[in-house]
């Protein structure tokens, strides 16, 4: 969601005249969009500016702002703490970006704007435009999150849940497409409970079937869905739309049923596992992935175990895991029975270990058979374009002129660690 916002400020500060700086050096403006949700990230934050200090020293006259989650928890500490920051503006804020600039440079004031304004789309209506890709566009169905999950410092940084209109959303994907636009990845906190915050909206699924039918859309996938709330008629959306793609990520965050209950997940592991076997009912062939956290307050061994015993059970095809950091406001961070950094530190590599193995397996699997891949980057080895299988694999192949942006069958030749290497056959 934070890359989309960047497209997002991007598009309109090219709309206000501004164009991209090759070199931070050069740059007149630096804008950090930031992510508070664990705090390694804050720290990055914190060092990056640090560094750009020497930047000002030289050239007092350009303008640091800082925006995103970072910003909207921080505030104004961060323009008492970083002189040389000029502009601070939150999440609901990133629309008005440049008025604010604007504002900083005719009256060199310092800004600091971290209002909640609820309002999901800008004063003028613009495309958020892709920059990765010339195929592939993110777009933002609902902003903020209710869940209140007690690690989580999401709802206090990006506000309550609010749905976009679902004409608006159709709209823009219309409009993207039009533009050449293959693939499109539904955004939101928790995708499942999109419209429940209006009377007037239709039902994740429906959107999605409605967002199926547009002509040109290759492939469709949305990210993130909370396993709570997956919904028959979501899991049945799986086997009916043929541009939804079979991938799904869905954050298990612990295998324990105590843990859950204290991280206020509101599904037990049971429920999980219950959803995992109806999607793979529905679509046999699904790649899932999930988001995970070790050494949340008072986890045990026992505890542990059972989130390594869920990956074994699960078998995922990807995991992302995390080491529990404590990120004020969010409850746990009053939880007693902290677990100790080393004992975090080695959690982490065991769930590591034991995912890949499993990981490559699945990869493994593929080698031989033929996939479809929307080439949509070059690859960063050079010489090679890169892109997604349907399940969300990274598979590499030799560059030719006239596939990029193409959607073609490739042969899989071989499985490596994070990526499959291909050959093109059709
Ligand atoms: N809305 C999404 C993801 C939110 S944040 C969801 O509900 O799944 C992305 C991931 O960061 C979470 O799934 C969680 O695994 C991790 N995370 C969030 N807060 C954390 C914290 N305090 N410490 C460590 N990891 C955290
Ligand atoms: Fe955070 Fe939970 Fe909301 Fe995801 S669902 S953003 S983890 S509070």
């Amino acid at each position: 969601m934070n890359v989309h916002d960047s497209e997002y400020m991007a598009t309109l500060l090219e709309e206000a005249g501004y164009r991209e700086a090759s070199t931070l050096k050069k740059a007149d403006v630096i804008l950090l969009n930031t992510c508070a949700v664990r705090q390694k990230a804050e720290e990055k934050v914190y060092s990056l500016l640090g560094r750009l200090k020497f930047l000002k020293k030289k050239r007092p006259d350009i303008i640091i702002g800082v925006g995103g989650c970072v910003a909207q928890k921080e505030g104004e500490r961060i323009l008492k703490r970083m002189p040389h920051v000029d502009l601070v503006f939150g999440t609901h804020q990133f629309y008005h970006v440049a008025e604010f600039i604007e504002k900083v440079r005719q009256n060199r004031a310092r800004i600091c704007c971290v209002d909640f304004s609820y309002q999901l789309e800008p004063p003028r209506r613009i495309i958020p435009l892709p920059r990765e890709s010339k195929v592939r566009a993110y777009v933002t169905i609902m902003q903020g999150c209710n869940n209140f999950c007690t690690y989580c410092i999401v709802p206090y940084v990006r506000g309550r849940e609010v749905s976009r209109r679902s004409e608006d959303i159709i709209e823009e994907i219309k409009r993207l497409l039009d533009m050449g636009i293959k693939e499109v990845i539904l955004l939101g906190q928790n995708v499942n409970s999109y419209g429940q915050d209006r009377s007037d909206e239709i039902s994740f699924a429906e959107l999605l079937r409605r967002i199926n039918k547009l002509p040109g859309l290759k492939r469709l996938r949305f990210i993130t869905s909370h396993p709570k709330d997956i919904s028959k008629e979501l899991i049945r959306a799986f086997g009916e739309l043929e541009t939804l793609c079979e991938y799904i990520h869905l954050p298990v965050q612990s295998g324990s049923d105590r843990i859950l209950k204290m991280m206020n997940r509101k599904y037990t592991r049971s429920d999980y596992l219950r959803k995992i076997e109806s999607l793979r009912k529905v679509r046999p062939d699904i790649a899932i992935s999930t988001d995970l956290i070790v050494g949340f307050p008072g986890e045990t061994e026992a505890d542990f175990k059972e989130t390594l015993s869920i990956l074994k059970e699960v078998e995922y095809d990807t995991i992302f895991a995390f080491k529990y950091s404590d990120r004020p406001p969010a409850k746990a961070v009053t939880f007693k029975d902290k677990v100790r950094e080393e004992v975090k530190k080695e959690r982490l590599e065991r769930v590591l270990a034991l995912q890949a193995p499993i990981t490559e397996r699945k990869n493994k699997a593929l080698e031989g058979k033929v996939v479809e891949v929307l080439l949509d980057t070059y690859s960063k080895r050079g010489n090679q374009l890169s892109g997604r299988t349907r399940c969300h694999r990274v598979v590499n192949v030799a560059a030719e002129n006239g596939l990029l942006g193409q959607l073609v069958k490739v042969k899989i030749k071989e499985a490596l660690a994070h990526s499959l290497r291909g050959e093109v056959v059709s």
